[in-house]
C-alpha cells in the first residue's frame, strides 16, 4: 500500500510502498477514504514532540473496514467507520470509571511490526493510526461505526479536532447555561469549543485570536464577540465585555503556555481555565500568581481529547449535525488528493486555514 512517510523531521513526506501486516484477533484493517490534517501532525513532522523515525502521521481518519481479526464482532468488512487514536480495553481503572480516553492498557503496534518499508525497516503508525496511508491497522476499540451517507471528508474530522474542542466545553467543563465563555484560538479545534458553548447555552461567547479573519468566521459558528489579540490587550478586552469581571470559562485551544497565562488573567472569580492545546516540549512552563487561587477560587485544568467516550460523543455530534445544529462542512478549508499531501501540509502549517483533508482514491 502507498503511504506518506516522515524519514526526517522538518522535511517533506516521502510517498512509497509499505507493507502492512494482517490483523490480529482484536484488530481491524481499514481502507482509508479521508484523513484530516491536525496541527499536531505538523508538530510531529517538525519534531516538536520528539518521537521515533520513520513514521506515518495522520490520526483523523474515516474509511471502510477492509478486514477484521477473528475476534472482532463490532464491525464487519464494508462498514463505514471513523478511526480515533484512542483505544480502550474496557477493563482497566480508567475504562471502568468512565474515562476510557485514559485507558492504561496501551497497544504497542504503532511502534513495531505493523508497517515495514522496502528495506524491511519498521515504520511507526504514529498515534496508533498512521492515516497518511491507504490502509491503517487499529484496535477495534478505536473505531466508531457510522451510517452510510455521511461523507468521508466530514466524518474524518470527528476523529480528533472536532471532539477535542467540543468535548472540552461539554464534557470536561460542563458549562452551565448563561455562563460567559472565552475561546483563545479559533481554528479547527477552537471553533468546536465555540459550537460546544453555543450548545451549552453560554453567553457571551468571546472568540480571541491574532488573525482577524478567524474572528469573523468564529461569529458564523456562534461567537457573540471577537477580540483581536494583536490589536488589543485580550485580557482587558475580555474584561471590558464582561462588566469588568472576566469570564466564567476560558478554553485555550492553542498550544502555548503564554496563552494559558492570559486565560488565567481573564477569568472571573471562581472561573475555570481549560488547557486544550498541547504546547511544544520546548515551550517554557507557565507561571501563575499563586495568591489568586485562594483569593479568587480560580481553577486551572486540562482537557484531553475532549474527555470523550467515542461511542457516545461521536454519534451525538453526528446527530446534532444532521438536524443542522452543528457545523462540520464549514470546517473544511481544502481537499487534496493523497499525492499532494505535502502541499496540504504546507497550507495547514501556514496557520490561516481550517482543516485540510487528504482524499484517497475511493468513493465515499
Ligand atoms: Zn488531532
Ligand atoms: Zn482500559
Amino acid at each position: 500500500m502507498k503511504a506518506a512517510v516522515c524519514y526526517e523531521f522538518g522535511k517533506p513526506l516521502v510517498i512509497e510502498e509499505l507493507r502492512i501486516r494482517d490483523p490480529r484477533p482484536d484488530e481491524v484493517k481499514v481502507k482509508v477514504a479521508a484523513t484530516a490534517i491536525c496541527h499536531s501532525d505538523i508538530h510531529d513532522i517538525n519534531g516538536d514532540f520528539g518521537g521515533g523515525l520513520p513514521f506515518v502521521g495522520g490520526h483523523e481518519v474515516a474509511g471502510r473496514v477492509q478486514e477484521t481479526g477473528a475476534g472482532v464482532t463490532a464491525v464487519a468488512p464494508g462498514d463505514p467507520v471513523i478511526v480515533s487514536l484512542l483505544e480502550s480495553c474496557g477493563r482497566c481503572f480508567y475504562c471502568m470509571t468512565g474515562r476510557p480516553y485514559f485507558c492504561e492498557t496501551k497497544v504497542t503496534y504503532d511502534i513495531r511490526g505493523t508497517l515495514t518499508n522496502q528495506k524491511g525497516e519498521d515504520v511507526i503508525q504514529k498515534a496508533r493510526v498512521g492515516g497518511f496511508a491507504e490502509y491503517v491497522l487499529v484496535h477495534e476499540s478505536q473505531l466508531v461505526k457510522i451510517a452510510d451517507g455521511l461523507s468521508m471528508d466530514v466524518a474524518c474530522l470527528l476523529g480528533c479536532g472536532v471532539t477535542t474542542g467540543f468535548g472540552a466545553v461539554v464534557n470536561r467543563a460542563k458549562v452551565p447555561p448563561m455562563s460567559s465563555v472565552a475561546v483563545i484560538g479559533v481554528g479547527g479545534v477552537g471553533l468546536n469549543s465555540v459550537q460546544g458553548a453555543v450548545i451549552c447555552g453560554a453567553n457571551p461567547i468571546i472568540a480571541v485570536d491574532i488573525v482577524g479573519s478567524k474572528l469573523t468566521r468564529a461569529k458564523e459558528f456562534g461567537a457573540t464577540h471577537g477580540v483581536d489579540a494583536k490589536a488589543a490587550d485580550p485580557v482587558a478586552a475580555v474584561k471590558g465585555l464582561t462588566a469588568g469581571r472576566g469570564v466564567d470559562y476560558v478554553f485555550v485551544t492553542v498550544g502555548s503556555s503564554a496563552a494559558l497565562g492570559q486565560a488565567f488573567a481573564m477569568l472571573a472569580k471562581r472561573g475555570t481555565a481549560v488547557m486544550v492545546g498541547l504546547p511544544p516540549a520546548a515551550d517554557p512552563p507557565v507561571s501563575l500568581p499563586a495568591g489568586e487561587f485562594a483569593l479568587t477560587e480560580k481553577t486551572v485544568t486540562g482537557g484531553f481529547m475532549g474527555s470523550i467516550c467515542l461511542q457516545v460523543d461521536i454519534p451525538g455530534i453526528i446527530a446534532l449535525y444532521k438536524v443542522g445544529r452543528y457545523k462540520l462542512d464549514e470546517l473544511i478549508a481544502g481537499r487534496y488528493p493523497f499525492e499532494h499531501i505535502n502541499e496540504a501540509l504546507q497550507s495547514s502549517a501556514a496557520g490561516e486555514v481550517l482543516r485540510n483533508v487528504i482524499m484517497f482514491d475511493q468513493a465515499a
